[in-house]
């Protein structure tokens, strides 16, 4: 029997139908290209992108050259600018704000590969690194409400470039999302004075049945009202507001973690493509004891159709608990 599932920190519901039961291959698709000619993201081609903002390379190798492993540049084509003043303005009762902020990529590694879970956790930790550095480097600027760190992955989850990057785009506003979940968080809080995140991976754990992977600090769950097949989120499990917040040494953990969940999914699915986001408090927000910091996985199955986009609400066919399973090493 379908049910009706609600996440209990933004209220939102999915049916979890079971009757459509699909079984996972036959909602895999296929994104992979193998075009290799001239990319500008591959080590010795430095010339072809902006110049860097942040490089993990050694003190002997030169800014824009090669030598490098993790390299951030300013997005060619930003989706906002750094340049102005946050204003707010309008008609009416109509708001705008102007697009100031940061539109960042993250290339991942020099060699041409596509996919983070194909590269050592080692070099997956200092990948991570760099998106801390970032995080502590927008927190100076007090412009920015936000910076979401995003990955596409294939070209269904909207990746326009194959060889392995992430993206930050910083924002004078908190996206919607966030703002959703900070909301419905420090409701939670008033209510049962703790943070729903550190209760729902207590819970989590307890059962057991919706856990993919558990180490000494994080876990990786498909959330109880999965929205999507295959849905994770990865959490600490200590208490931990602030993603800029982790302890050095924890890295090589949690790069460990990634690095294995991604793998799962690659080759549970047949590689599929997918997205991740990591949700932070807000960079200015100080303290913030009902919020938690995540990464949500999404791989990209199945296109949203008119029922999610119209109604909000989304239909996922197959119960996390399976998807679990499915995933566990
Ligand atoms: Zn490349
Ligand atoms: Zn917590
Ligand atoms: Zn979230």
């Amino acid at each position: 029997m379908s049910q009706f599932r609600q996440d209990p920190i933004v209220g939102r519901w999915v049916i979890v139908a079971t009757e459509r039961a699909a079984k996972p291959q036959e909602i895999v698709q296929q994104t992979r290209r193998e075009s290799l000619q001239a990319c500008p993201f591959c080590e010795g081609q430095e010339e072809e992108t902006t110049a860097e903002l942040l490089a993990v390379r050694p003190a002997s190798t030169a800014a824009d050259g090669p030598g490098w492993q993790v390299r951030v540049i300013p997005n060619k084509y930003p989706a906002v600018t750094s340049d102005g003043e946050t204003a707010r303005c309008g008609w009416g009762f109509q708001r705008e704000v102007q697009g100031v902020g940061a539109h960042e990529v993250i290339v991942e590694c020099p060699q041409h590969e596509t996919n983070l879970a194909r590269l050592p956790a080692a070099h997956v930790a200092d990948v991570l690194r760099a998106y801390r550095d970032r995080f502590k480097h927008h927190k100076r600027d007090q412009r920015i409400a936000y910076a979401l760190l995003f990955k596409n992955y294939g070209a269904l989850a909207g990746a326009s470039m194959e060889h392995c990057h992430s993206q930050i785009l910083a924002t004078p506003i908190v996206p919607e999302l966030i703002g959703e979940e900070l909301a419905g968080s420090w409701e939670f809080h008033q209510r049962n004075n703790r943070c729903v995140y550190c209760a729902l991976v207590e819970e989590e754990l307890d059962g057991g049945a919706r856990v993919v992977v558990q180490t000494a600090n994080y876990a990786v769950l498909c959330p109880f009202a999965s929205r999507f097949p295959f849905e994770m989120w990865l959490v600490p499990l200590r208490h931990q507001e602030h993603f800029d917040d982790e302890r050095d040494d924890d890295f090589a953990e949690l790069a460990e973690v990634l690095t294995t969940v991604l793998g799962r999914l690659a080759a549970v699915l047949n590689d599929p493509a997918y997205n991740f986001y990591l949700h932070t408090s807000p960079l200015h927000a100080g303290a913030t004891p009902h919020y938690h910091w995540h990464l949500e996985i999404f791989p990209r199955l199945a296109q949203l159709a008119g029922f999610e986009h119209g109604g909000g609400m989304f239909i996922n066919p197959i119960p996390p608990e399976d998807a679990a399973a499915l995933l566990r090493p």
